[in-house]
């Protein structure tokens, strides 16, 4: 690999911050990483990653990422922190548009395990690179530019017990989640700010773990809920490291379910499916109740801007943060170290961000239509739904009907999830006629299926 420069920085060990910092040690000389927190010397939670106590699942796509970053990361995790490797279209239950998806077998195959053993395995494994340093307890407070401020030439770090010092970079990377201040960074050094997009979702996440049963759920490695007409509420279970289950379930727009034992099970019965309930009400507690607040969707438009430092990067959640339920933010990431290294290797460190910023909009993009396009589904959720939007909600919905019996159709929109393939994917003529097929003789015609307000298993009776 061509050597681009002697010192990169990497602001963040998160998911986002370690993944860019491995797409980075390819390049430069020296990578360092970061951190405010402690590293932990257990994979346990952190505060600088408060979403680390709820539920995190790592989608196909990413799963697979990963492994190519870090061979045999996925086994890893396996064998020394008893985290599960599962095919997602066989060993899950997906209910969506309040219907259960039927299983079968499939190479999608994703990984279980809370979220401090992923980083902490990925942790691990990037700071054995001998040109990858990690440094903790160690807060950015803004950058350094040239004297022109056409580049950033370092940042400025307070690190424990000592004053306020520079370090030197030739590139620097954001990866300090949706809190980002970079906005702020570069406004101090006369950049305009990005244009950023919100949807406001107003997701609950209430969280309990639970001893996992290996009769529980006929040995199925969970169940993932998406929220449909009328409550619009999202429930999971997934099995995870130490013989556990973590269960997570809410709303939307301040709908939260309660953090006592009556009223978690009262929420948790009003889902499609009273199966994780029922796990719920005889398993054994293995924690407290937790809670999350997740107000809106926000991506940032750093593509847009017509002045930009060639060589600082924003990059994961920092960039874009996505409706935590679609699972897709780890993965978006993994996507981005991906799309880096290939900047990197293509055209080396020249406008860098340039042609960074565009590959990673590309990306988002995607999981964003997703994501947001789900969301779009509840007519109290604001955005705007031009007649693709609505016919695309519609065409799912009948697609949801179709794949309850269509094992094929429902691994093609768990590809889709997946973020393996694109969402045109399930536009192909294949796709469309299981579609047409499995919606022919269903009770409810597909003229009077309504995107926000999609069909239940017992108003829709295929024959
Ligand atoms: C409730 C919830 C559930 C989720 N579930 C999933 C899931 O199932 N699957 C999935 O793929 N994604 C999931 N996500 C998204 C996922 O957590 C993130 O997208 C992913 O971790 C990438 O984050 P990141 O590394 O960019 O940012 P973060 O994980 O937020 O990490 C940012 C890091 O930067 C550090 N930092 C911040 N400021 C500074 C500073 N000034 N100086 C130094 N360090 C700093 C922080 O301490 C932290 O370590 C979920 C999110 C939430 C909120």
């Amino acid at each position: 690999m061509k050597n681009l420069g002697k010192h990169a920085i990497v602001i963040g060990a998160g998911m986002g911050g370690l993944l860019a910092a491995r797409a980075l040690a390819d390049f430069y000389s020296t990578v360092t990483v970061l951190e405010r927190d402690a590293f932990p010397a257990a994979d346990t939670w952190r505060k600088g990653v408060p979403q680390g106590r709820h539920t995190h699942g790592l989608l196909a796509r990413g799963s697979a990422v990963l492994e190519e970053f870090f061979p045999g990361y996925n086994d890893e995790v396996v064998a020394q922190s008893g985290g599960l490797l599962g095919d997602v279209a066989n060993d899950v239950r997906w209910i969506g548009h309040n219907v259960t998806l039927a299983n079968g077998k499939s190479d999608l195959i994703g990984l279980l395990a809370s979220r401090p053993v992923l980083e902490g395995h990925l942790r691990r494994r990037l700071l054995a690179l001998p040109n990858v340093h990690g440094i903790e307890h160690c807060a950015v407070r803004g950058l350094v530019s040239d004297a022109a401020r056409e580049r950033v030439t370092g940042v400025r770090i307070h690190a424990e017990g000592r004053p306020e010092e520079t370090v030197d970079a030739d590139l620097v990377v954001d990866a300090t989640g949706r809190g980002s201040s970079s906005a702020m960074w570069l406004e101090e050094l006369g950049y305009q700010p990005p244009v950023s997009e919100k949807v406001e979702v107003g997701i609950g996440y209430t969280t309990r773990t639970y001893r996992r049963r290996s009769t529980d759920l006929d040995g199925k490695l969970g169940i993932i809920v998406a929220g449909s007409a009328p409550t619009w509420r999202h429930g999971v279970i997934l099995a995870q490291e130490g013989d556990s289950w973590i269960v997570s379930t809410g709303g939307v727009l301040g709908d939260e379910a309660p953090d006592n034992d009556e009223g978690f099970l009262a929420y948790l019965a009003t889902l499609p499916t009273m199966e994780i309930h029922d796990i719920v009400a005889g398993a054994e507690p293995l924690s407290g109740y937790r809670r999350y607040r997740y107000v809106h969707s926000l991506r940032r438009r750093y593509e847009t801007l017509a002045r930009f430092p060639g060589n600082y990067l924003v990059f994961g959640d920092a960039l874009c943060s996505f409706n935590p339920v679609y699972g897709q933010g780890m993965t978006v990431a993994a996507q981005e170290a991906l799309a880096l290294q290939r900047c990197l290797l293509c055209a080396g460190s020249n406008g860098l961000a340039r042609r960074f910023f565009s590959e990673a909009a590309k990306i988002v993009d995607i999981a964003w239509d997703i994501a947001v396009g789900n969301d779009l589904r509840n007519p109290l959720v604001k955005g705007a739904r031009p007649p693709m939007r609505r016919f695309i909600n519609w065409y799912i919905g009948c697609l949801h009907v179709a794949a309850t019996r269509d094992s094929t159709l429902a691994t093609a929109f768990l590809k889709v999830v997946n973020l393996m393939v694109p969402p045109p994917s399930l536009l192909k003529p294949a796709i469309a006629w299981r579609v047409w097929r499995g919606n022919r003789r269903a009770a409810v015609p597909l003229s009077r299926l309504q995107s926000s307000e999609p069909p239940d298993n017992k108003r829709i009776e295929l024959t």
